[in-house]
């Protein structure tokens, strides 16, 4: 580790902050404690379940982040003729029932559809936002490229997955997955997924729909072929997976590939320069207010 960090050099800012997460890892001056008793896990699972109380929360005046109606968030952005759909949550029946929250803040019709990354719970559930109309679908370059294993593990992965979830425990002994609600409906995984129309280049994307700037920047983390997407009029932030209020996710246990350290915090540095004033998350509440959005990140 020690070498990697004398091997930096800053280019940017985003690269300063990022050498500070990597310095935070190593050398644990991070928030949440990985190894604790029992009735410690017990307690810190609840106090986290606050995290997916079911919603929609206005982030901004055009902006609402529908929480706990899967294990991920999917956002709203309302334009001028048309809204845009960031992440699509996990199958058309959850996806539904936040469509249809959505719409008591704006029905017109969805002009795009955004995919921070390619994992089942972000993308399964778009059909359910569309009417008549056919939304662009933005995606990364390397989109799908996000498990990184050989198939031939997949009955292993599957196997380890039952255990990272805990999809074999009673209702009385699971309170969440830590990201996540327990008990979501799962039996439509990616029926509703629709495949991307239009691919960011890896340089990013700054563009207008429906009347609303955005901007694509590429974000590897989490996910290779992960982006974060950034509104510089309203000054919110859509994160994606490479931020939640959680220890990141960077070896899942079921058994995916590794995740690169250094490449997700550089994205998480470059998303704490933009110094939003609302960070929306993959999964978990948004932060709101510029101080605690930014501190967040930065953390
Ligand atoms: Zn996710």
């Amino acid at each position: 580790m020690k070498k990697i960090i004398l091997s930096l050099r800053f280019r940017t800012g985003s690269q300063a902050v990022g050498l500070l997460c990597i310095l935070a890892l190593a050398t644990g001056i991070v928030r949440g404690q990985t190894q604790v008793e029992p009735d410690t896990a017990l307690r810190m699972l609840n106090a986290q379940q606050q995290q997916f109380e079911k919603g929609i929360i206005k982030v901004a005046d055009n902006v609402f982040t529908a929480v706990g109606f899967h294990g991920a968030n999917t956002s709203m952005i309302v334009g001028t003729d048309g809204v845009i759909i960031v992440d699509t949550l996990f199958g058309p029946s959850s996806a539904a029932s936040a469509a249809e929250a959505f719409r008591q803040y704006s029905d017109n019709p969805v002009k795009a559809i955004i995919y921070t990354h390619s994992h089942g719970d972000h993308i399964g559930g778009a059909s359910a936002f569309v009417r008549d109309e056919k939304p662009e679908i933005y995606a990364t370059e390397s989109f799908g490229s996000a498990e990184g294993v050989n198939k031939a593990v997949d009955p292993v992965k599957a196997k380890r997955n039952v255990r990272q979830f805990g999809r074999n425990l009673s209702p009385s002994e699971i309170t969440n997955r830590g990201v996540a609600p327990a008990g979501t409906e799962d039996s439509d995984r990616g029926k509703g997924f629709l495949p991307p129309t239009v691919t960011v280049p890896s340089s990013g994307l700054k563009t207008t729909i429906a009347g609303v700037d955005i901007e694509f920047h590429i974000g590897p983390g989490e996910t290779d072929d992960a982006m974060f997407i950034w509104l510089p009029k309203e000054k919110v932030l859509l994160a994606g997976d490479n931020f939640y209020s959680s220890f990141p996710n960077l070896y899942a246990i079921r058994g995916t590939a590794y995740r690169d350290v250094l490449n997700w915090s550089e994205s998480v540095g470059k998303m704490a320069v933009l110094k939003p004033h609302v960070v929306v998350p993959g999964h978990t509440l948004p932060i709101q207010g510029e101080e605690a959005a930014t501190t967040a990140l930065k953390d």
